[in-house]
């Protein structure tokens, strides 16, 4: 895609100190743009130039990338895993799911079982749900007891502490090498309830149908002022949050290819460059090789 032609993408950009609120990005919202094979070929165009992107990250090897992605139920995280990744060498990508804490993981603190996951220099990390389920799922439903904190940590100004912990948690990260890119997929309730039906009525897919999904939904609300006030508090100029609005599928895959195509431009990422002696080396190769044919 030429540079004039880039989709804007700061709307979407919360990067703190902003009065933000989720209602300000509507979940149908398409930036004006429509369905249809422009969109498509946008999307083919941005994997295709995060494939390059990624080559030269993987060569570069020197920073990391990691990918949240956040969302209720049914918003969409799996697809837009399966389109980012479908350009991707696999040699340079890992994918974490965080799914409910082990007996493991429950006995360390709830940032032990990330560390291991992070991207390698030169990588790409992406976590299905991440570290922030410790302030979403934990909050909504009360599972601190279950967490083994000592009593006296378990302060009504925890939720505070842990936005504090995770800004510092990014900041560290950003300041050796591994940039931190997150996404929340930004559902409508009716939208939800559509994709639901389609896991019930579709056999193909009744397989993703899970009776837990219709019970958080009855959290409806209670998550909804989780993210809110999660991407207000952990918003920063080193890792912003970028909410994506999810109701059609097309423009959430779009919109996030964008984001990474365009982020991952600003970096000063670039092939090695050979040095002299590396250079004379390899035309002692040529010569070695082209002789001995
Ligand atoms: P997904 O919905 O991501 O496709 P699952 O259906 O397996 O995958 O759901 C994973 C579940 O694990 C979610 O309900 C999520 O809230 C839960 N989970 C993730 N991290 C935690 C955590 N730290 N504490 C409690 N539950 C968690």
């Amino acid at each position: 895609m030429k540079e004039g032609d880039r989709m804007k993408i700061e709307k979407y950009c919360i990067r703190g100190n902003m009065d933000f609120h989720l209602c300000d990005i509507k979940t149908g919202d398409t930036s004006r743009l429509s369905r249809g094979p422009k969109a498509e070929e946008a999307i083919a165009g941005n994997i295709l130039e995060l494939t390059k992107l990624q080559d030269v990250l993987y060569a570069y090897n020197k920073y990391g990338v990691l990918v949240i992605l956040q969302a209720m139920d049914a918003a969409g995280k799996d697809g837009i895993i399966k389109h980012i990744m479908s350009g991707l060498n696999p040699q340079g990508v890992q994918v974490t799911p965080f799914k409910v804490p082990s007996a493991e993981e429950l006995d360390h603190d709830y940032l032990w079982r990330s560390h291991g996951h992070l991207p390698e220099r030169g990588n790409i990390a992406i976590f299905n749900r991440s570290y922030y389920e410790d302030v979403l799922v934990v909050k909504v439903h009360n599972l601190l007891e279950s967490q083994n904190m000592p009593d006296d940590l378990v302060k009504k100004d925890i939720w505070q502490k842990r936005y504090r912990q995770l800004r510092d948690f990014e900041q560290y990260m950003s300041e050796n090498g591994i940039v931190v890119m997150k996404f929340f997929l930004h559902i409508s309730m009716e939208e939800q309830a559509n994709r639901l039906l389609e896991r019930i009525d579709n056999p193909d897919k009744n397989w993703k149908f899970s009776a837990g999904d219709l019970n958080e939904r009855e959290f409806w609300t209670q998550y909804q002022n989780a993210y809110e006030e999660m991407i207000q508090a952990t918003a920063t100029v080193a890792a912003p949050w970028h909410v994506i609005p999810a109701d059609h599928k097309w423009f959430a895959r779009l919109l996030v290819s964008e984001i990474l195509v365009q982020r991952l431009k600003e970096l000063p990422i670039k092939y090695p460059a050979l040095s002299p002696e590396d250079e004379a080396a390899l035309a002692g190769f040529r010569k070695q090789l082209t002789d001995s044919r």
